[in-house]
């Protein structure tokens, strides 16, 4: 029978008024997977509710950071215990490969560990600000902490925002993204069993404008956290207007990869293959506008079409599969239509183009890499964010040029230089205006580094210390050590 995932409320699995389900497929195949239950407005709010009154009963947010420490390592433990079948899960309902979905798993893993490491460091400045006078700068927790999660990293984008609002000692609503719920109903599976409160994390699956935007506009909700399209994005910061709730963005980009004409070709071919087919190009940071200087323009293309050519496409729990499918048939028919575009505004398409449905792949949603080659700032297929894998590779002359096209975009989240020169490669870095960059690679990160976007790319920052600061708010105290009347009307 299949499975239907319920929604967790107040620490219970509980059913939906709503009588419509939402099917979740696998991708590579479209067979149903799961139902899951679509919450109503009304158990958007209970949820709520039931969140801020354990943030007010203090079960968790009055409790050590030490305690809290525990809890967060014993949800790691449990997620480690049950990594495979996570990272299963995953492959099972995005359709990225085994090896991408595992990799995704055990950063969850070390992200729930770092947190808990991080509450075992002081948190606060005391100071002497004026004589007798000892001033405190402490760090509280917000409340309740909306976590409103994208559909390309289902389960490591929902640990970028548990881990850390928990730490903090928030209460929690998060939504995963309607079609890609069944790794967040795991981790909650785990939470269930461990020793967080009840009421401290909620779970509500259903669609954005009706969870998403409830969540968004709630007074009860005190911060919000999202990662998903810039036109969304525009719309939860309007509608926490209402009690000017706190906000952080995580939103699309359309970053650049500047191949220089020194860079180690080999190197600067491998990484900007990986930088936009990893996950199909349904990475936020992909690197989908690939600029190369005009003097190995060709020799970069031939070399990149030969490799790209090679990449196996396939369902993403099949041996061998290097590239897996796109998530659904919604966002592949959206991708192909940028590809139509692409070709109606004259680019040369260097390589694939179309669905594939072949080799197991018949009632998948699998795209071919597809390489645009000739391509100029003003197409659209350079402009917007396509999000699936396909790359634009534009020349440059010069370095100056180079940042110019660069920072050409309205986005800001990630960028890399290839170059020996590395005092060319760090003055260009420097210059390019995005949040999320590298030298000589690209992907690479850690959950140390802030992650987050300049411009229409977002606003603060996720995981490292700063994720911290998104859900804690920040109190002086000021305390008079020698109490005696200030005498100030005498
Ligand atoms: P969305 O921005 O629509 O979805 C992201 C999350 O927001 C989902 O959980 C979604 O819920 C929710 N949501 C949707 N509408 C609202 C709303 N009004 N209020 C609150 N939450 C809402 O992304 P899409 O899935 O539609 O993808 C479209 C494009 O977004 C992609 O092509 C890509 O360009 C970009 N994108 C960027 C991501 C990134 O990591 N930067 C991640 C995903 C997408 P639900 O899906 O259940 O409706």
């Amino acid at each position: 029978m299949t499975k239907e995932l319920k929604l967790y409320i107040n620490g219970e699995w509980v059913d939906s008024s709503n009588p419509e389900t939402q099917d979740i497929l696998n991708p590579a195949n479209q067979e149903v997977i799961a139902k899951a239950l679509k919450a109503t407005k009304e158990e958007t709010e209970e949820a709520i509710k039931a969140a801020k009154a354990a943030f007010e009963s203090g079960v968790w947010a009055g409790r050590t950071p030490q305690e809290r420490a525990k809890v967060l390592l014993q949800i790691a433990d449990k997620m480690e215990e049950n990594l495979e079948e996570l990272a299963d899960l995953e492959t099972l309902n995005n359709g990225k490969t085994k090896r991408e979905a595992l990799s995704d798993a055990e950063e969850s893993v070390n992200t729930f560990r770092y947190y808990a490491a991080l509450l075992n460091n002081p948190n606060g400045v005391t100071y002497e600000a004026a004589e007798d006078i000892q001033t405190m700068i402490v760090k509280e927790p917000m409340g309740v902490a909306g976590l409103i999660v994208p559909w390309n990293f289902p389960l490591l984008m929902s640990v970028w925002k548990i881990a850390p609002a928990l730490a903090t000692g928030n209460s929690i609503v998060l939504k995963p993204a309607e079609i890609t719920p069944m790794t967040a109903v795991k981790v909650f599976e785990l939470i269930d069993e461990s020793d967080l409160p009840k009421g401290v994390a909620n779970l509500l699956m259903g669609s954005g404008s009706v969870v998403g935007q409830t969540i968004a506009e709630s007074h009860d909700v005190d911060v919000v956290s999202f990662t998903g399209s810039t036109g969304v994005g525009r719309g939860i910061m309007q509608a926490a207007t209402g009690n000017l709730k706190k906000v952080n963005l995580e939103l699309g980009g359309k970053s650049p990869n500047i191949i220089f004409e020194d860079a180690d070709l080999e190197t600067a071919v491998d990484y900007a293959l990986f930088g936009i087919f990893m996950g199909s190009g349904q990475v936020c940071s992909s690197g989908s506008r690939v600029l190369v200087q005009d003097s190995i323009y060709d020799e970069f293309v031939e070399k990149y079409v030969a490799r790209a050519k090679d990449i196996k496409v396939g369902p993403g729990n099949a041996e061998g599969s290097q590239m897996g499918a796109i998530v659904s048939g919604k966002h592949m028919e959206s991708i192909l239509e940028y590809i139509q575009i692409g070709k109606e505004e004259g680019a040369n398409l260097a390589l694939g183009g179309s669905r594939i449905e072949r080799n197991g792949m018949e009632k998948g949603f699998f795209i071919e890499p597809t390489v645009f080659t000739n391509v100029t700032s003003d197409m659209r297929i350079v402009r917007e964010e396509i999000f699936g894998p396909v790359v634009a590779i534009q020349r440059f002359k010069d370095e100056e040029e180079a940042i110019r096209i660069a920072n050409d975009t309205e986005f800001g989240l990630a960028g890399a230089v290839f170059s020996k020169d590395h005092t060319k490669a760090m003055r260009v870095i420097k210059k390019v205006r995005a949040g999320i960059t590298w030298v000589n690679a690209y992907h690479l990160t850690n959950v140390q580094a802030p992650w987050g976007g300049y411009k229409t790319s977002g606003i603060g920052r996720s995981i490292s210390t700063n994720a911290l600061e998104e859900y804690q708010e920040t109190k002086q105290i000021n305390i008079n050590m020698d109490p005696k009347p200030i005498q100030f009307f005498d």
